[in-house]
């Protein structure tokens, strides 16, 4: 490094007094859970008193989409009823 780029210690306090990091502000929402300002309730998918996210939809299709990936993974033979059983205990 070249001197005249040096930084004594001061400098560099300085200049990191800004890096800690802050926490998630959150608000509560109407449904009692937490949420993030400015943004959908993850658990009842309203908005400014509103419904913006179809909560119900969601959950079917992820549901399908869980039973598909695991039929998918037993087919290929990639969960084994000895897995399962490893995984249910831990
Ligand atoms: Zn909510």
């Amino acid at each position: 490094m070249v001197v005249r780029m040096r930084r004594n210690r001061s400098e560099t306090a300085k200049r990191r007094s800004h890096h800690a990091l802050e926490g998630v502000h959150t608000v509560k929402c109407e449904c009692g859970a937490a949420r993030l300002p400015h943004r959908a309730c993850p658990s009842c998918g309203k908005y400014n008193g509103r419904i913006v996210i179809d909560i119900v939809a969601r959950a079917k299709r992820q549901a399908r989409r869980d039973t598909r990936r695991e039929k998918a993974l037993r087919e290929s033979g990639q969960i084994t009823e000895d897995k399962e059983k490893e995984t249910a205990q831990s």
